[in-house]
């Protein structure tokens, strides 16, 4: 398969003149968690881990209007990533899991012969390939096993904290005996940091405690069910995560579109180097 059959056209796209500002409200906007820094070649890409980073750093102590007004003083260029790893529109999807997988990347930008951005893709598009695959692992094998959680008291400045300090997207909510009230992921945070910005009002961000944000209900799978069942039920409810509970309820595992693109690059070379045995 193509990647151009997979790829998310109109790409999320900001001049290397933009403002942080402008950066926050196309990422709100456009829902794909990074945006690209192009004129009109691909310079630099930030990413939501990226941008909550940066607007925690130009909040340390407490946030004022005036913290948040200088964002839209401060070029994105001068925070973004680059050069940044593309891939051709023509290129096999393999290369693309490949690359996310041993990079540990996201997403990958999709260039068109004109080194012009013509899209991009994330783990949540290449989990149709699952589509084409036997079923042949359970989620036991890739889900991971110790997992953080948070209360749902806490403030949303620690739990984003905590998600960038761990390197992950996601933190299952708990109450104070350990029972699963919901999730909350660097998705949420970044959609609140932004109104926040858009909006130069430090509270839309900082008076937010975990509970008032967290989605629920929180959706779930048995361990021994397939990896292909995983993907499915995360792309069908737009999700990229299910979390494993054990018969007292409690959370047992989480698995996410991370876990299931490593299966997936696994589960593909494990059949090419079959096919090369027989
Ligand atoms: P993510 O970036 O959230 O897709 O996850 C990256 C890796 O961290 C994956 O292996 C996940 O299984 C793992 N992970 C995600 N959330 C948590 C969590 N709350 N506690 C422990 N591990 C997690």
């Amino acid at each position: 398969m193509l990647v151009k059959t997979l790829e998310i056209l109109n790409p999320p796209v900001i001049s290397d003149k933009d403002n942080l500002t402008i950066a926050f409200k196309k990422i709100n906007e456009r829902g794909i968690g990074r945006i690209i820094i192009a004129n009109p070649k691909v310079e630099g890409i930030l990413s939501t881990r990226d941008l909550l980073s940066i607007f925690l750093s130009f909040c340390t102590n407490g946030c004022t209007q005036g913290d948040l007004y200088k964002l839209s003083t401060v070029e994105a260029s001068q925070y973004m990533t680059s050069p940044v790893t593309v891939i051709t529109e023509n290129a096999d999807t393999l290369e693309a899991i490949t690359l996310m997988v041993t990079r540990n990347f996201g997403s990958l930008v999709v260039i068109n012969e004109q080194g012009i951005p013509s899209g991009i893709i994330t783990e949540r598009e290449l989990l149709l390939e699952f589509q084409d695959l036997d079923p042949l692992f359970p989620v036991y094998h890739f889900m991971t096993k110790k997992v953080s959680t948070i209360d749902q008291h806490t403030d949303l400045t620690t739990a984003t904290k905590q998600m960038l300090r761990r390197g992950f997207r996601r933190l299952p909510v708990v109450d104070e005996d350990k029972n699963v009230l919901g999730i909350i992921t660097a998705a949420d945070s970044i959609k609140s940091a932004a109104k926040s910005v858009t909006k130069l009002d430090p509270d839309i961000f900082f008076a937010k405690t975990v509970k008032d944000i967290m989605r629920t209900p929180l959706v779930v799978i048995e361990e021994d069910r397939s990896i292909n069942e995983a993907a499915s039920m995360m792309i069908e409810k737009s999700i990229g995560s299910l979390v494993i509970l054990d018969d007292a309820g409690k959370i047992k595992g989480i698995i996410t579109e991370r876990d299931l693109l490593i299966a997936l690059h696994y589960q593909i070379h494990l059949s090419y180097v079959g096919k090369l045995k027989t």
